[in-house]
């Protein structure tokens, strides 16, 4: 539960309305007597597809970390997301192919969570919202620029779709929550501050996604283990089942798509959609790559603005790190506002320092598959740690709870597993 602010400020205005926009939101309503959500879009009134939002046709898991953080900041959202058609899910018992298929085990502890589509997990975040009545929603107004005022950002200048009139609106603080194609180091360029430098690791794969009618199945996610690269995902949502196929040369037709399901190497996907139909088309998705804007590094930032989400660093959707990363960030805004807020005083410079700590961990996560290539060590021991998955279930376990972000990646390196990966390379 988010604790009141000791001392509040009068507005924040935050720059995008989607998943790390509106938990900002719920955040800074704590600590600002006025929250203005500034949104390109025009919200759907029912959890439906928009344009500012393309991937979220696809498969999104919100880690079960992720969740944790969404329950304690919504109390209460996990019961109404159930009754409005999300699925209890036990991550646990799921069939999985690392190289051999991993059933569950009796052994397994449960992993127990929910999913749903990403449409519907943001419409909920917006209803709750809805209530708070330091919130407001401006819907339709495209941010064009920063307005700078002595070394702080103190507004932005906005416009409607097709309307030529600029508005412009100020605050206390600007959170800018406007994911990947953000325009900040532009924005800060045009400021007089330098552009910050970006760490760009190219994944090189794609996604295919089609929704088929809703059958009840487990979760299911099955990889190649040599080249080509392919992975296959199915997920069941409230609005039927999702399949997701990533790799270097995703399906863009019907037959496509069946020829990359038949070649998995686990028959998992292909039996759950035998007796179903597809009900939606083929809807690919191109930028996958991870990218990590160091704005903690600049010498030179301005008071009164911070970066988020999407905006800051964006990872391989594989790992379904995104969402959840993101609402750690937010949780850490949430601890740094109630520590110490004051416009000035370096405030907005320290917070994005920390966000780069926070950012450390999962950019591992996400970028270990390209290092493999390059770091023999990395990829030898990934590699044998994945061998053990199928057989040995205290490997598997604290694997699946590194996965969602449960447990930090440093599990991995417990001596009892590193003696188990060595004793294996041995044989
Ligand atoms: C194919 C794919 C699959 C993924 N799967 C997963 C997954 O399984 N699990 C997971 O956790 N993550 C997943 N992700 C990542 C996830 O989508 C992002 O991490 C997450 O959406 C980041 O949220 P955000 O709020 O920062 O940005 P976004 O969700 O991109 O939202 C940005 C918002 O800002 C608005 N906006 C943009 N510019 C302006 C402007 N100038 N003025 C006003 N509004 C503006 C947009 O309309 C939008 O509403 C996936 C990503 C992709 C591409």
């Amino acid at each position: 539960m988010i604790q009141p602010s000791p001392s509040e400020g009068t507005h924040a205005l935050v720059i995008g309305g989607s998943i790390a926009g509106l938990l900002a939101a719920r955040v800074l309503s704590r600590h600002f007597q006025h929250v203005t959500i500034i949104e390109r879009d025009h919200y759907p009134t029912n959890p439906a597809f928009r344009p500012g939002v393309p991937q979220s046709r696809h498969i999104h898991i919100l880690l079960l970390r992720g969740q944790h953080v969404v329950e304690a900041l919504f109390p209460g959202i996990k019961e109404k997301l159930l009754k409005n058609g999300a699925i209890r899910r036990d991550y646990g018992n799921a069939i999985y192919y690392y190289g051999g298929r991993c059933p569950a085990l009796p052994q397994l502890p449960q992993l127990q969570g929910w999913s749903c589509s990403r449409e519907l997990l943001e419409w909920q975040l917006r209803q709750e919202l809805a209530l708070c009545e330091r919130i407001c929603f401006l819907e339709g107004q495209e941010v064009t620029d920063l307005l700078f005022e002595h070394q702080a950002v103190c507004g932005v200048r906005s416009r409607a779709r097709n309307d030529q009139a600029d508005q412009e609106l100020r605050g206390d603080l600007i959170v800018d929550a406007s994911g990947r194609f953000s325009k900040t180091p532009q924005w800060l360029k045009e400021g007089g501050y330098v552009a910050p430098k970006e760490t760009l690791v190219p994944t090189g794969i794609g996604y295919a996604t089609r929704l088929y009618e809703a059958t009840p199945h487990p979760f299911v996610a099955t990889q190649t283990t040599t080249p080509p690269r392919q992975t296959g995902v199915v997920m069941s949502v409230e609005k039927g089942m999702v399949v997701g196929l990533a790799g270097d040369d995703p399906p863009e037709d019907d037959e496509a798509f069946r020829h990359f399901i038949e070649h998995l190497p686990d028959p998992a996907i292909r039996e759950a959609i035998r007796d179903v139909s597809p009900i939606s088309k083929i809807y690919g998705y191109r930028h996958t790559e991870n990218r990590w804007c160091h704005f903690e590094s600049l010498r030179h930032w301005p008071e009164g603005f911070i970066v988020v989400g999407d905006a800051v660093c964006t990872f391989n959707p594989l790992y379904g790190q995104g969402m959840t990363v993101a609402a750690l960030q937010i949780q850490l805004l949430d601890a740094c506002l109630h520590a110490s807020w004051t416009r000035g005083r370096g405030f907005t410079r320290r917070f994005q320092r920390k966000v780069a700590q926070a950012l450390a961990l999962p950019w591992i996560m996400a970028t270990a598959t390209e290092a493999r290539r390059t770091h023999w060590l990395v990829q030898r021991y990934l590699d044998t740690l994945i061998t053990l998955l199928p057989t040995n279930p205290n490997v598997w376990r604290i694997f699946l709870e590194v996965v969602h972000m449960v447990r930090s990646p440093r599990a991995l390196l417990d001596p009892s597993i590193v003696f188990t990966v060595f004793a294996r390379r041995r044989r």
